[in-house]
């Protein structure tokens, strides 16, 4: 699943490609992927390609905002003349002809150039809204984990308003947005707490360094481009880079890179949690 630093990766590489050019046709290949009037957009020009929480969003000159979350599988490839550049979920899709069999939305630019919207399973989706639909959909979440305005003040009260397990805390996108397991679980490492510790059990001190530490291995992640291991691929084609560093995420067995003791696997909230025993308290 792409997580914020792939999300972040993405739209990096497509605004300064798609960013002044026109909107001339939307083809919907299958309807659940797409939300909105295609009138509303055809003939619009992009004016910048961002990112917030894990939504890719295309601002267009009306007023409107092209909405995209790529969800589990989802893929955004942009193919101009020269250009293939996109990311999301490696499927051969990406190295087929496309449309592909996975194609649910092509989006095609004036003067050149076109988007498509691979999604193998479907849970993704686009869609088209004005200035309140965009912040609804925002308010949805927390906090970017990068946001300065998410002070250590902040974040320590958030942890204090929970006895749910610090991880699964930094997990929910309601409280927090942008880590995903894999950073979720190299930043307690980082930062020696438990996963399991209960949220409001932390110091102040503690959550500062959780904190800085979450901030540290996400933007390592946007750094190296995201990992391959989420299911990833960057604009290019080019996979990820912070599969190479990772700490403990997927590591079992492996050695602690604080201590050295063998990283344990432990089922969290219906997903693996890799954590060191010996250091992590
Ligand atoms: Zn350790």
């Amino acid at each position: 699943m792409p997580e914020l630093p792939e999300v972040e990766t993405i739209a990096r590489r497509l605004d300064p490609l798609v960013t002044g050019r026109r909107l001339d046709k939307v083809k919907v290949l299958r309807e659940k992927s797409f939300q909105g009037e295609v009138s509303e957009v055809i003939g619009a020009t992009v004016k910048r390609v961002w990112r917030r929480a894990k939504l890719l969003v295309i601002d267009l000159d009306n007023g409107k905002h092209l909405l995209t979350h790529l969800k589990m599988t989802g893929q955004l490839i942009f193919v101009d003349k020269k250009a293939k550049v996109g990311g999301g979920h490696p499927t051969k899709d990406w190295l087929d002809q496309l449309p592909g069999k996975h194609t649910r939305v092509v989006l095609k630019f004036f003067p050149s150039g076109t988007l498509f919207f691979n999604d193998m399973r479907v849970f993704g989706w686009m869609k088209i809204g004005d200035d309140r639909v965009l912040v609804q959909e925002i308010n949805k979440y927390g906090p970017d984990i990068i946001d300065p305005k998410l002070t250590p003040k902040h974040f320590y009260q958030l942890l204090q308003s929970s006895r749910r397990a610090v991880k699964l805390i930094i997990l929910d996108s309601h409280k927090v947005a942008g880590v995903g397991n894999i950073y979720a679980c190299d930043s307690l490492n980082l930062a020696k707490i438990s996963p399991f510790r209960p949220a409001n059990s932390l110091t102040q001190e503690e959550s500062q360094r959780l904190l800085k530490s979450l901030r540290q291995v996400v933007n390592l992640g946007i750094k190296h481009q995201g990992a391959t291991i989420s299911n990833y691929m960057t604009a290019d084609g080019v996979k990820g880079g912070y599969q190479d560093i990772i700490r403990v995420y997927g590591k079992e067995g492996l050695p602690c890179p604080n201590c050295g003791a063998p990283i344990v696997k432990t089922k969290q909230g219906g997903r693996g949690t890799y954590w060191c025993e010996k250091c992590q308290k």
